[in-house]
């Protein structure tokens, strides 16, 4: 299986890169934020749970974002390889995310790290937040809290991949297609 991490800060480009690999590399698009926004929309207690830390650039508790990604991994057991976007953001979902996969006697191929500095991530949410109807893309003040929940909790998880020689960095500047080639380069 291929199943690639991949990591970087809100606005880094992940879900449009995303959009690409899947088609590239006929794999399954893991991405939390979307699971909880459709549960959201749904209505669902989850989604109600989910929605008041969302809407505060807070994370949604690990227990609840792991037995969300079992339930997606079981869903789709034929899967010749998985996508995970924004997820893992925490070391405990790495940790569980890891035990899970060898469970099912496979594991994470490589993690890409989509690479974006601070002032332009803003610039690019907010511009997002004009027609994406996300509420947490449309204060400058819960895209900042964001950007510092995945400076504390999220980042360091460099070092959990890195330490098992997974981690790529990616320049994240650029068009859509070259950071698409960059991130094809480091996959082959
Ligand atoms: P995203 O679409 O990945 O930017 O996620 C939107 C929001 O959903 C985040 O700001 C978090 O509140 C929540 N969320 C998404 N993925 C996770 C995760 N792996 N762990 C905890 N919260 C998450």
């Amino acid at each position: 299986m291929l199943n690639i991490v991949l990591f970087g800060p809100p606005g880094a480009g992940k879900g449009t890169q995303s959009e690409k690999l899947i088609e590239a590399y006929e794999l399954v698009h893991l991405s939390t934020g979307d699971i909880f926004r459709g549960e959201i929309k749904a209505g669902t207690e989850l989604g109600l749970k989910a929605k008041a830390l969302i809407d505060k650039g807070e994370l949604v508790p690990d227990e609840v974002t792991i037995g969300m990604v079992v339930n997606k991994l079981d869903q789709n057991a034929d899967a010749k390889g998985f996508i995970f976007d924004g997820f893992p953001r925490t070391a405990a979902q790495a940790e569980a995310l890891d035990r899970i996969l060898e469970e099912k006697g496979t594991g994470i191929t490589s993690m890409l790290s989509l690479e974006v500095e601070e002032e332009e991530l803003v610039k690019r949410l907010l511009n997002r937040g004009k027609d994406s109807g996300r509420a947490d893309d449309q204060d400058e003040s819960i895209i900042r809290n964001r950007i510092a929940v995945y400076n504390k909790e999220t980042a360091p998880l460099k070092d959990f991949y890195g330490s098992q020689d997974k981690l790529h960095a990616i320049e994240g500047i650029g068009t859509l297609d070259e950071v698409f080639g960059r991130l094809r380069a480091a996959i082959n």
